[in-house]
C-alpha cells in the first residue's frame, strides 16, 4: 500500500515516510503483498520482540550515572584548584613543591574529569573499554584522594575516616563499572554479533 505522503507497513500496519524503506519500525522491506510473505515476516518481527534486552539498561544506566557526576565533580574541582593556583602565584609561591603538587593535582583532576565523561560515554554503548577504564579510574581516585587529604589537610580530618570515605565513594563507582563490564561480557557471549 503506497501513497503520495508514505506507505503503511503490511507486517506491522505502521505509517512509514516515502523515503522508509525496508520499515522504520519493524524492518520489513517495503512492498510485500503476498500474504504467506507478510506472515513470515510477522515471525521474524515477534521473535525478535520476545528476544531479551541487550543488557538490562539499569545496569549500564548507574555507572553512567555515577561516572557522569564524577566528570562534573572532577573537572570543576580541577578548574577550581587552578584558580586557586592563580591566588598563590599572584601572592608570590613560597613554596614550589606545594605549588607544584596542587598543580599536579589539578591536572590530574582534570584529566579524570575529563576521562570520566569520555566514560560515561562509552558505558553507555556498551564497550567495553569504557568499563575497563572505569574501574581503573575509580582505583585511582580511591588512592588519589587519600594521598590529596594525608598531603593537604593533614591533622584537619581523621585519616581514617577519608580512607573509609574514599574506598565507599570511589569503590562504588569501581564496583559499579565492574558490574557493569560482568553483565555485558556475559551478554556478549551469550548472544555473539549483538551489541557492540
Ligand atoms: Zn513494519
Amino acid at each position: 500500500m503506497t501513497t503520495a505522503t508514505g506507505w503503511v507497513c503490511k507486517v506491522c500496519w505502521k505509517w512509514n515516510r516515502p523515503e522508509d524503506d525496508p520499515c522504520f519500525k519493524c524492518k520489513s522491506p517495503r512492498g510485500i503483498t503476498d500474504d504467506a510473505e507478510v506472515e513470515a515476516h510477522r515471525k521474524v518481527v515477534e521473535a525478535r520482540a520476545a528476544r531479551p534486552e541487550p543488557v538490562p539498561d539499569l545496569v549500564v544506566a548507574v555507572p553512567v550515572v555515577v561516572f557522569r557526576g564524577y566528570a562534573k565533580v572532577w573537572f570543576r574541582g580541577g578548574i577550581g584548584l587552578l584558580g586557586l593556583l592563580a591566588l598563590m602565584a599572584f601572592g608570590g609561591v613560597t613554596d614550589l613543591l606545594w605549588f607544584a603538587l596542587t598543580a599536579g593535582f589539578s591536572a590530574g583532576l582534570v584529566v579524570s574529569g575529563f576521562l570520566a565523561g569520555e566514560v560515561s560515554e562509552g558505558m553507555r554503548n556498551r564497550e567495553i573499554w569504557a568499563f575497563l577504564v572505569g574501574i581503573a579510574l575509580s582505583v585511582v581516585a580511591v588512592i588519589g584522594s587519600i594521598t590529596a587529604f594525608s598531603v593537604f589537610a593533614e591533622g584537619l580530618v581523621d585519616l581514617n575516616a577519608v580512607r573509609w570515605g574514599s574506598l565507599l565513594v570511589f569503590g562504588g563507582a569501581g564496583v559499579a563499572a565492574l558490574v557493569g563490564l560482568v553483565l555485558v561480557l556475559r551478554h556478549g557471549r551469550q548472544n555473539p554479533g549483538l551489541g557492540a
